[in-house]
């Protein structure tokens, strides 16, 4: 959170939060553990459909070692409880103008690569259009870009 509020964003005009998948160096961060509070009180959190479908399992937590119960399921659940009336869902394709995932499942069953670019596929995009003007974090990695003069950004 310091190091987004030191790059001059108030985390308040964050609308979306997008993540590859709900392990914890991607999703712990989304909630402040000492409030219970959002990090991000106005986003979504926007994720594939199989995530919390894996990681809200009550059966998978119980077959999981021990290890794997704290680190992963108990922290996917605490992290994300906060956002659990505005999680938006997807399978694939575009899920935001210019954003299109892709499948990669097996790190996680519902880990997805995200290609992003203009849609408009214009040249000189000026950073007032909302699809070239983006600013990303990505696990403890910040791009900020005014400008997406290359077509796509791959993420994993
Ligand atoms: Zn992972």
């Amino acid at each position: 959170m310091a190091n987004i509020k030191a790059a001059g964003v108030d985390p308040a005009d964050i609308e979306a939060v997008l993540l590859t998948h709900m392990h914890p160096d991607h999703s712990a961060g989304l909630t402040d553990m000492a409030t219970g509070r959002r990090n991000f009180p106005n986003a979504e959190l926007v994720v594939h459909e199989n995530e919390p479908r894996h990681w809200f399992d009550d059966a998978k937590m119980a077959g999981a070692t021990e290890r794997a119960r704290k680190l992963y399921f108990q922290c996917v659940r605490e992290q994300t409880a906060p956002y659990r009336d505005r999680m938006r869902l997807f399978k694939e394709g575009e899920i935001f103008p210019g954003v299109t995932a892709t499948p990669r499942h097996g790190h996680t069953p519902g880990h997805m690569t995200f290609m992003i670019g203009c849609s408009s596929g214009e040249k000189g995009c000026s950073s007032s259009r909302s699809c070239c003007s983006i600013r990303l974090q990505v696990g403890s990695h910040s791009f900020s870009r005014g400008s997406l003069s290359e077509q796509w950004m791959v993420l994993y």
